[in-house]
């Protein structure tokens, strides 16, 4: 049994059939977001029954788009550790800081989660294919995903996106298709040619499951926390789903009654070179405006103009958060420092959430008290290395080895 009620528009409120192919509303093509019988998922599962279940996103079953018996796309995505880092939390002057490691996700990054979801659904829907712009992860996530459900997918990228997650596209068999510019052109090619082809446009945000899918990282938070919520959560900022989804399962999770009090502060991190949101958010704005000449090296995080701009800000509004941009330097110093402190080497987009740290606590933004919870949302293997020392090679007599290796350990760290 389902525990959808319906498809409702983010911004009119008209109603669709969830039985229906979906991208955005039909009458005010604004982002639809699904609706559950909220009451009737409470009544059917308790947190104890939830507690045995096996690992894995589909363990929150009822508060996914699954029709009953339909079974997932999967490669086990999903139950990603929550991680407490108290040694980087010391260095700053924080008090409790945890981080949602998703570079522990199938693909290398929290992609998994919203790709696997829709690419599930919009199959059961009856796509014949499917054809998306990304920055990169998104793309490879939809390629293996596709290779999984059996499906054709073409993926759009910029020209200079990181190595790995073309790779990963291709060796998922996808056709992959490069373009000048950012994110925005790839998207203007897509919405172009899927009609034409009669393939799905999987765009972020234009189609309502992949929400669902990364709306389960704040199901698990919840579980993870026991029942509770932070006080400040950091998200890297890019399309913006986890922005919209985590809040959303909070939300979910407070009108059943397994959750009580305020939301999380949201804070936004963006990177100098491309921070729609960050202005907005000062400006006062309702929604974004297209960034001109976007320029960072954190690839997820090189999108101009969001489509859900507005539904991010009304978060960080309603949640009485923030937006912190932050420089390319300190993206891959926060890189080094999170690697050598706690042995997490996280993508350059996360990375820069441990840069904002620094400057929120600088601001008082971020004070000891408060309990503070980052998403890294993808694994550094996935994006190109910060700048590194190279490695002491060894040669010569066995006394000129040990000479070097002694004086090599003489610095705590080469970094
Ligand atoms: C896509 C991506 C982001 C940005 O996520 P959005 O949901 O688009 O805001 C952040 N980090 C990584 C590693 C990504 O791949």
């Amino acid at each position: 049994m389902t525990f959808v009620a319906h498809v409702e528009c983010t911004e009119c409120g008209h109603r669709h059939d969830p039985r229906l192919p979906l991208t955005v509303c039909a009458r005010c093509g604004a982002m639809l977001a699904v609706r559950y019988d909220l009451e009737r998922v409470a009544a059917r599962v308790t947190k104890d029954a939830l507690r045995q279940r096996p690992p894995g996103m589909y363990r929150f079953r009822e508060l996914t788009p699954l029709d009953d018996g339909e079974e997932p796309v999967t490669l086990g995505e999903g139950s990603t550790p929550l991680l407490s880092l108290s040694r980087l939390a010391g260095h700053l002057g924080l008090g409790v800081l945890l981080a949602k490691d998703e570079g522990q996700n199938p693909t290398g990054t929290f992609k998994a989660r919203g790709l696997g979801m829709a690419i599930t659904r919009q199959r059961t829907l009856g796509a014949r294919g499917f054809m998306i712009p990304s920055a990169g992860n998104a793309g490879g996530a939809a390629a293996v995903y596709g290779a999984r459900a059996g499906l054709p997918v073409a993926v759009v990228v910029p020209r200079g996106t990181p190595q790995a997650a073309v790779a990963e596209a291709l060796l998922g068999g996808a056709h992959v298709f490069t373009v000048e510019g950012s994110i925005a052109t790839a998207g203007k090619v897509v919405s172009q040619v899927a009609p034409r082809i009669g393939w799905f446009d999987l765009s972020t945000l234009k189609e309502p499951y992949r929400l669902e899918g990364k709306k389960t990282i704040g199901l698990e938070l919840a579980e993870q926390l026991g029942w509770r919520m932070p006080d400040l959560l950091l998200y890297p900022t890019g399309g913006g789903t986890g922005l919209v989804g985590i809040p959303k399962a909070y939300e979910e999770l407070r009108a059943m009654g397994w959750l009580a009090g305020a939301l999380p502060r949201f804070f936004a991190v963006q990177a100098d070179g491309c921070a729609p949101v960050v202005k907005a958010f000062r400006e006062g704005a309702e929604t974004t405006t297209a960034w001109e000449n976007p320029t960072t090296h954190a690839a997820g995080l090189r999108v101009p103009s969001p489509f859900a701009g507005r539904q991010m800000l009304r978060v960080l509004r309603e949640t009485r958060g923030g937006a912190v941009a932050v420089g390319e330097k300190e993206i891959q110093d926060a890189q080094r420092l999170l690697a050598r402190l706690e042995g997490v080497w996280t993508a350059p987009e996360a990375a820069a959430l441990v840069a904002a740290l620094v400057r929120m606590k600088e601001a008082r933004q971020a004070t000891r008290d408060a309990e503070i919870l980052i998403v890294l949302t993808g694994a550094g293997l996935k994006g190109d290395p910060p700048p590194l020392p190279p490695p002491v090679d060894l040669a010569g007599s066995d006394e000129e080895i040990l000479a070097r290796v002694r004086r090599a350990l003489q610095h705590p760290s080469p970094l």
